[in-house]
């Protein structure tokens, strides 16, 4: 059985963070990636919030750039799911690809998935004419009318970027206010692609084998109404990805990790860091900062061990 002193689940900024922080304290580790390193960075165009870069970064520009850094120091890497990880005295047990490997330390760092709206037909019509990404399939709808669904920072930054490519944008939330940052309300509100449709809930997405429309409710009135577009790119959120976890990890009620400020879960040696931790703020520079934590308070857990 393959062993290691620390095994780091996912990529993204939070593992990338932990990962060169075990790597220059000398720690043998493994990081396990399901996809590509970078995380939910990868579908960020520009990014214009990370500390050094005033004139903002692409996404991809900073994945590789953490990528790059970390790359300098030797571990190992492998590009699989975790199927499931078995807690242990000594040593907890991660399993991939139906290998057991041995570690006395677990940094899970693995991030978020797309939240869905659950409305009639999204799932028959994913990848033609619904979406989750607007850098990934922008490109499709140049010139033409698509909406977007959400009111966070993750809708009003996504409909800016869209509103480059697209003819016309309806920007669908819920409420009459919208969550998202002061600064990406003004960018929505001054630009002239983006109309806001408020108070409004889909109740269905509209077309046979693609998108044709969407169907939606008033929240004040109750009344339903219909929108023509191209395409719906729904950005409502993330869901916990927790089909991994051991049933004695403490999560909070949406499924994300309860930690301690030292990025320590409920069970002891296994930590948890970024988007995964049950937490407020879910930022690119605190996914970093829980990363480096994590790693610093793993590394002081081996030394006591
Ligand atoms: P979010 O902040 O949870 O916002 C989700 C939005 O979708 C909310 O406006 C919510 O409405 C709405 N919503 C949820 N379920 C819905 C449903 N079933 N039907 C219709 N609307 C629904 O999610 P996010 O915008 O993806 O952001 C996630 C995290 O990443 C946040 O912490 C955010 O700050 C961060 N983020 C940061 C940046 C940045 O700083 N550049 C960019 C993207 C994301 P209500 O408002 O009514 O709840």
């Amino acid at each position: 059985m393959n062993s290691y002193d620390a095994v780091v689940i996912g990529g993204g900024p939070a593992g990338m963070a932990a990962a060169l922080y075990l790597a220059r304290a000398g720690v043998k580790f493994l990081v396990v990636e399901k996809l590509s390193h970078g995380g939910q960075m990868l579908l960020s165009d520009e990014l214009e919030n990370y500390p050094g870069f005033p004139q903002g970064i692409k996404g991809y520009e900073l994945a590789d750039r953490m990528a790059e850094h970390v790359g300098q120091y030797k571990y190992d890497h492998r590009y699989a799911a975790v199927d499931k990880i078995i807690p242990g005295g000594e040593y907890h047990e991660v399993v991939v690809e139906q290998e057991h490997i041995r570690t006395k330390v677990i940094i899970i760092a693995s991030g978020v998935s797309f939240r869905k709206l659950k409305v009639p037909n999204e799932e028959k019509l994913l990848g033609r004419g619904v979406s989750y990404c607007a850098l990934c399939d922008g490109n499709f709808y140049r010139n033409k009318v698509v909406a977007v669904i959400g009111g966070g920072n993750s809708a009003l930054e996504e409909s800016i970027y869209l509103s480059k490519l697209v003819k016309k944008i309806y920007l669908v939330h819920r409420r009459d206010q919208f969550r998202a940052d002061k600064v990406f309300r003004d960018k929505c509100l001054d630009n002239p692609v983006i109309e806001p449709v408020l108070n409004s809930v889909v109740s269905r997405i509209v077309g046979e084998t693609e998108v044709t429309g969407i169907e939606l409710q008033d929240t004040v009135t109750g009344k339903y109404s219909e929108l023509k577009v191209d395409g719906v790119f729904i950005f409502v959120g993330f869901n916990a990805v927790c089909d991994f976890f051991p049933e004695n990890l403490a999560t909070d009620r949406s499924g994300f990790i309860k930690t301690t400020c030292e990025m320590e879960s409920s069970i002891p040696g296994i930590f948890a860091a970024g988007d995964i931790r049950s937490k407020k703020c879910r930022q690119i520079v605190t996914a970093v900062g829980d990363g480096a934590t994590a790693a610093t308070a793993a590394y002081a857990y081996l030394e006591h061990k």
